[in-house]
C-alpha cells in the first residue's frame, strides 16, 4: 500500500526512523519489499533523477506497482530523491509519487525558500508531501558533487525559520554525513548538537539523514579481494541511527550500502563461476543477499517489526 508519509512519520518520531532505499532495476526491487516484509518494516522507495533516466521512468513505476500487487502487506511511501522544481512538478502531476524532495540547497537561502515554497503548493493541493534540503552535504550525488571545504552544516535557527517560511513537511540536514561511498578522510561524526538544537526549536517536526551508509570495511575488502579496486572509507555507524531517531531524525537515507551488495555479489559469483555468463545466478543470490541488508538496516533504524502498528495507524 502505497502511503503519505505524514502517518508514516507520525508514528515513528522520537522511536524510530524509516529507511528510504534507492531502487533501479527489478532485483533491487524485488529484494527491498522482500526485506522489509521479512523484517515487517514500513518504507521508502527514492527514485531519483538518475533512476528515472536509467530506462524509462515508466518502468520504474510500473514495477513498484506490480511490486505493491506481489506484496500486499507492505507499506510504503514513494518519494522522488534530490529533486529540482521541474522534477517535483512532473511527480506531482504523475499522480504516483507520494512524496518528492526539491532540493534547492545549492541556492541562496532566499531563493531555496522561494523554490521550497512553489513547490510545496503544488504537491500539498494533491496531498503529497514534500523534504526540503537546508546545509549542503559533501560528497557526489549523481550530479551534485560537494568538495570538503564546500560543506555547511545546517544552522538551526535558519532551519526553524526555513520550515516556517517554506511550509515543507520534512527537512533534510547537514549534520555531519556525506554522499557517496568515498566518504571524507577521517571520522564521519554525526553531529548530534545540530540535530538537538534543530529538534529544541522545531519539536515534533521530521528530520531527515542523508548519505547515511556505513561502507562496511568487511564489504569493501570482498569486493576488493575479488577483483574490485575501491578505497577504504569511513561512513556513518549504524548504531548511532536510534540515538538520531530520538533527536526527531524519522527518515534515513541509504543508498550506498546498496551498491556495494550489488558489486560484492556479482563480483564474487563471476569470479567463483568464471565459466559462466548467465544473470541469473548472480541475480537470484544478489535479491537474497539485498533482502538480507535491507531488513538489518531497519533493525537498526528500529523500522524492523513496526509494520502492524503503522497498519493501524494509516487504516484509521
Ligand atoms: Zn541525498
Amino acid at each position: 500500500m502505497i502511503v503519505n508519509t505524514r502517518e508514516l512519520f507520525k508514528h515513528a518520531y522520537g522511536k524510530y526512523a524509516v529507511g528510504a532505499y534507492n531502487i533501479n532495476n527489478l532485483e533491487q526491487t524485488m529484494g527491498l519489499f522482500r526485506g522489509n516484509l521479512e523484517s515487517q518494516a514500513p518504507f521508502m522507495i527514492q527514485i531519483s533523477k538518475g533512476a528515472r533516466s536509467y530506462t524509462d521512468k515508466r518502468m520504474l513505476e510500473a514495477m513498484i506497482r506490480m511490486a505493491d500487487q506481489i506484496f500486499p502487506d507492505a507499506i510504503f511511501a514513494v518519494h522522488l530523491d534530490h529533486g529540482d522544481e521541474e522534477a517535483c512538478l512532473d511527480c506531482i502531476k504523475s499522480g504516483f509519487y507520494s512524496s518528492v524532495m526539491i532540493d534547492a540547497s545549492m541556492k541562496s537561502y532566499e531563493e531555496n525558500i522561494a523554490i521550497t515554497k512553489r513547490v510545496v503548493a503544488a504537491a500539498h493541493a494533491k496531498n503529497i508531501v514534500v523534504e526540503a534540503e537546508l546545509g549542503q552535504l559533501g560528497g557526489v550525488e549523481e550530479h551534485i558533487s560537494v568538495s570538503e571545504d564546500q560543506v555547511h552544516l545546517t544552522d538551526p535557527a535558519q532551519a526553524a525559520d526555513f520550515v516556517k517560511r517554506s511550509e515543507c513537511d520534512s527537512l533534510a540536514c547537514a549534520i555531519g554525513t556525506s554522499h557517496g561511498a568515498y566518504k571524507f578522510a577521517g571520522s564521519q561524526g554525526l553531529h548530534f548538537e545540530i540535530i538537538a538544537a534543530i529538534q529544541k526549536l522545531l519539536p515534533g517536526f521530521p528530520l531527515v539523514m542523508h548519505g547515511s551508509s556505513s561502507v562496511p570495511k568487511d564489504e569493501v575488502d570482498r569486493i576488493n579481494a575479488a577483483g574490485g579496486a575501491m578505497k577504504g572509507a569511513k561512513g556513518v555507524d549504524a548504531s548511532q541511527f536510534l540515538k538520531a531517531a530520538k533527536l526527531g531524525v524519522t527518515k534515513v537515507n541509504i543508498d550506498t550500502d546498496g551498491r556495494l551488495v550489488w558489486c560484492r555479489v556479482h563480483r564474487e559469483y563471476f569470479k567463483e563461476h568464471p565459466e559462466n555468463f548467465d544473470l541469473r545466478p548472480p541475480g537470484k543470490v544478489f535479491m537474497v543477499e539485498f533482502a538480507k541488508y535491507i531488513a538489518e538496516k531497519n533493525r537498526y533504524l528500529g523500522s524492523a517489526g513496526q509494520l502492524e502498528a503503522v497498519r493501524k495507524v494509516v487504516k484509521s
